[in-house]
């Protein structure tokens, strides 16, 4: 029988972590708890966590700085952020330091649902995935049996989504996706409201580390008024 998947709570809010932990046990997940950031930290390398929900107001350490920690070390557990604020600064802040998603407080327990499933299927989706190697010839390379992505033969390292992103566009090369085909497809789901926002973050991300010049890209283009597309890196 299959194991079963298992999210950390990363809250300091008791009533919170109770309301979660019930929820995602009757879901069929495994839970484990921390109440503050540095224990947060700690239960994410030890108990080898499918997925974090990890709250940002914590103490010892914000929520930001354990994700930015975790990336810094190579962990690319999704990582999904509960914040209490409507603000953008909050989610952008969060993808950029590597965060997959984040969700608004007060949340409903069944959107909550759907993105710890829809965040732990993109994992398993991408262990499952097909064996090749795509070369653009141009010195950027994924390979999909080891989930590398080289750049003129250093390693590139890429969160969880941007590697996706990278992966879904690159294997349609030249076809053009919005951002919300982009959203639905890689992100899987829905378009949801202004959350397109979370597309162009992870963009910037991505061509800050596969780009030479970021601000011209090769590999990760815009068509204006239109969304993104993936060109082989002879523009
Ligand atoms: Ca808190």
């Amino acid at each position: 029988m299959e194991r079963k998947k298992r999210v950390l709570i990363v809250e300091d809010e008791k009533n919170i972590v109770d309301i979660l932990r019930f929820n995602l046990q009757r879901e069929g997940y495994e839970t484990a708890e921390a109440y503050d950031g540095e224990a947060g930290l700690q239960l994410a390398e030890t108990e080898n966590p499918d997925l974090i929900l990890l709250d940002v107001m914590l103490p010892k350490l914000i929520g930001f700085e354990v994700c930015k920690r975790l990336r810094e070390k190579g962990n690319n557990v999704p990582v999904i952020i509960l914040t209490a604020r409507e603000e953008e600064t909050d989610k952008v802040l969060g993808l950029e330091i590597g965060a997959d998603d984040y969700i608004t407080k007060p949340f409903s327990m069944r959107e909550l649902m759907a993105r710890v499933k829809a965040n732990i299927r993109r994992t398993e989706m991408r262990m499952d995935g097909g064996s090749s190697v795509m070369d653009t010839g141009s010195g950027l390379v994924v390979n999909t049996d080891t989930y590398q992505v080289t750049k003129s033969g250093k390693a590139v390292d890429l969160t969880q989504r941007e590697y996706e992103l990278l992966t879904f566009l690159a294997s349609h090369p030249g076809k053009v996706y919005s951002r919300i085909d982009l959203m639905e497809q890689v992100w899987n789901y829905g378009y949801v409201g202004d959350d397109v926002r979370t597309v162009d973050v992870t963009v910037r991300r991505l061509r800050e580390k596969i780009e030479d010049d970021p601000a011209n890209p090769a590999y990760i283009l815009t068509r204006r008024g239109v969304g993104y597309y993936f060109s082989g890196g002879q523009s």
